[in-house]
């Protein structure tokens, strides 16, 4: 490995890899080396530390149970947290939204502290969210349609810290009725979109790798990229 990889932290994929986040990893090592730059995805499990040290991290989803221990490790490893106050990038997804934020309650009713990384709460709503997901996004640099996969039952409620990603164009998003999609604060991005996220969405996972470099990053052209978002956006209207 040399000083200037790019290193992907890949934030507890052994408790938060149940919906296949983990390929948000691997679109932004596979983007970042079709630039010519060196990337390494760094898996950090339940039986390490977390780092504060690496370029951009990314958390998937989990079921409650799983949850929860990913919770306690990132309050008993505060490393994703001090990253964050230095402004590294970071992409939470689905549980991960709750587990940054400030408590969520599981499906059973019960209330766990999260990482308060994000200025929000989840609680259970009425009816499990499941299905395509589309919004426009309210992020500056970002000016097309994202499209995802939700499936959650918790609906997170913004604090006046925290803004949201996009607006919902089809689908739930947080929920609460106010078609609202995400979490923004700071340098980190959470999403209710799994897909994986970045596969679907190639000008967030350019913005994230823009923000990880410092670089300039020239457009690919990938024709199959392009074909797979169409497809997708079309599968949810
Ligand atoms: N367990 C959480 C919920 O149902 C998150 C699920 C997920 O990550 N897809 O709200």
């Amino acid at each position: 490995m040399s000083e200037s990889t790019l290193r992907i932290g890949l934030v507890l994929p052994d408790v938060m890899g149940t919906y296949g986040d983990g390929g948000n990893a691997l679109i932004l090592r596979q983007r970042a080396r079709m630039r010519g730059l060196d990337a390494e995805i760094v898996e950090l499990t339940l039986d390490g530390d977390v780092p504060d040290s690496l370029d951009v991290y990314t958390l998937g989803g989990a079921e409650d149970a799983a949850q929860r221990l990913a919770t306690r490790h990132l309050t008993d490893h505060p490393g994703l947290q001090r990253a964050a106050e230095k402004g590294t990038p970071v992409l939470a997804i689905c549980a991960a939204i709750q587990v940054l934020g400030h408590w969520y309650e599981t499906s059973s009713g019960e209330r766990v502290a999260g990482i308060s990384m994000f200025d929000c709460t989840t609680s259970p709503q009425a009816v499990r969210s499941i299905g395509e997901l589309i919004t426009g996004p309210l992020l500056d640099g970002l000016t097309q349609p994202l499209s995802g996969f939700e499936n959650h039952r918790g609906g997170t409620t913004l604090g006046p810290a925290a803004k949201p990603l996009g607006r919902v164009k089809h689908g739930i998003g947080n929920g609460g009725g106010d078609a609202i999609e995400g979490v923004v604060q700071g340098s980190v991005i959470g999403t209710y979109m799994h897909g994986p996220l970045l596969a679907r969405n190639p000008e967030l996972a350019d913005y994230l790798l823009a923000k990880a470099t410092g670089a300039d990053l020239a457009p690919l052209d990938l024709p199959q990229v392009d074909r797979l978002r169409r497809e997708r956006l079309a599968a949810g209207r």
